[in-house]
């Protein structure tokens, strides 16, 4: 293991990179286990971590809490990547190895929920970077972040592609008792050509599917985000049916797809994958997302259409109230600042 007091961030500007973190102090890390080489480390002591949604009034929620920033899953076409440039850190393997870590986030968290100000609302995590990424299995911070929202029985929600909340069973299933539990597991696809490239750093998507049936076993019902179906690459009637029934063979509560969307940041990075790996496909992107970061309503309406055909062919249940159904408007741009100011779901 190799650490630098705030000499070795970004920018190498210590009263700078304690800003732009929106931290009172920055160290950087990095290790030399497998793992995590090529990752960089900043650890910060966050001044704040639980956060209001922009514009809540759309959303099933209106409070976040996200423990990290950037996120070594490594999606290529991840909604995050945009708000690296917040910190003046690189949209694109910046995003993937320059990994933020607010590691007082479980104290913040507590002290919080036991404010007079503050009055228990749901909290939702796992809407802008995965808080089950690998880093988490070094820093482990959401047994604390759970322990705290099962002592205030403050209910919350969690989505994510990390097999690693199978670690936190026990203290998920304490919170159940006590407050509303929601887990959503994202699973887009089942191709494993497709997932070994567009989503290097996550486990698999059957790993994945294991966690909704282990979750579901234990009692804790868990949805699935069919996010993203990629157009022309995973969007075959074939491959849509072959997702659903693993899907509904694992259990899941509820079954909600969503088509990619390239909002910028992730474009560029999404568009330059696409041109290396199936070049032949760029200009139908060009066609498809020549309005802006979505799809055609046309093409969205097909496909939630044949997903939820297909759900109900295989028995799974409607959308959970107060899980994420759609990924929100993107939020104007800002100038830098210690927050993510739009959400991303996974
Ligand atoms: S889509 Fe989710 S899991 Fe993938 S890199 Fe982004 S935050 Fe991480």
């Amino acid at each position: 293991m190799r650490w630098e007091n705030l000499t070795a961030g970004p920018a190498g500007d210590p009263a700078r990179d304690a800003a732009l973190f929106g931290a009172d102090a920055v160290t950087t890390r990095t290790f030399d286990t497998p793992e995590f080489r090529g990752i960089t480390f900043h650890e910060i002591r966050a001044r704040s971590i639980v956060n209001r949604v922009p514009g809540a009034s759309r959303m099933p929620f209106e409070w976040t809490v996200n423990p990290y920033r950037g996120c070594t899953h490594a999606c290529v076409y991840c909604f995050a990547r945009k708000t690296h440039s917040y910190l003046d850190l690189d949209t694109g393997l910046g995003f993937d190895s320059q990994i933020v870590v607010k590691i007082n986030a479980p104290d913040l968290l507590r002290r919080q929920l036991a404010s007079r100000r503050w009055h228990g609302e749901h909290v939702a995590m796992g809407t802008n970077v995965d808080c089950y990424q690998r880093a988490e299995g070094r820093y482990q911070l959401m047994p604390g972040i759970i322990a705290a929202l099962r002592d205030h029985a403050n209910p919350f929600s969690i989505l994510t592609k990390g097999t690693l909340i199978l670690r936190d069973l026990d203290l998920l299933e304490q919170a159940a008792e006590v407050t509303d539990v929601g887990i959503s597991v994202s699973v887009g696809f089942t191709d494993h050509e497709l997932w070994r490239t567009v989503e290097p750093g996550t486990p698999a998507p059957e790993r994945r599917l294991d966690v909704v049936r282990t979750l579901s076993e234990h009692g804790i019902g868990c949805g699935v985000l069919m996010a993203p179906v990629i157009p022309f690459l995973s969007d075959q009637p074939a491959q849509l049916r072959a997702t659903v029934r693993a899907i509904a063979a694992a259990g899941a509560t509820s079954v909600t797809p969503l088509v990619l969307h390239l909002r910028p940041g992730a474009r560029e990075w999404f568009m330059a994958w696409l041109e290396h790996h199936h070049p032949y496909l760029v200009r139908r992107y060009e066609r498809l997302y020549a309005e802006g970061a979505y799809a055609p309503k046309w093409y969205q309406r097909r496909i939630t259409r044949q997903v939820h055909e297909l759900a109900q062919e295989y028995g799974i249940g409607p959308t959970r109230a107060g899980m994420p159904r759609r990924i929100p408007e993107p939020e104007p741009e800002t100038p830098p600042t210690p927050e993510p100011t739009q959400l991303t779901l996974l």
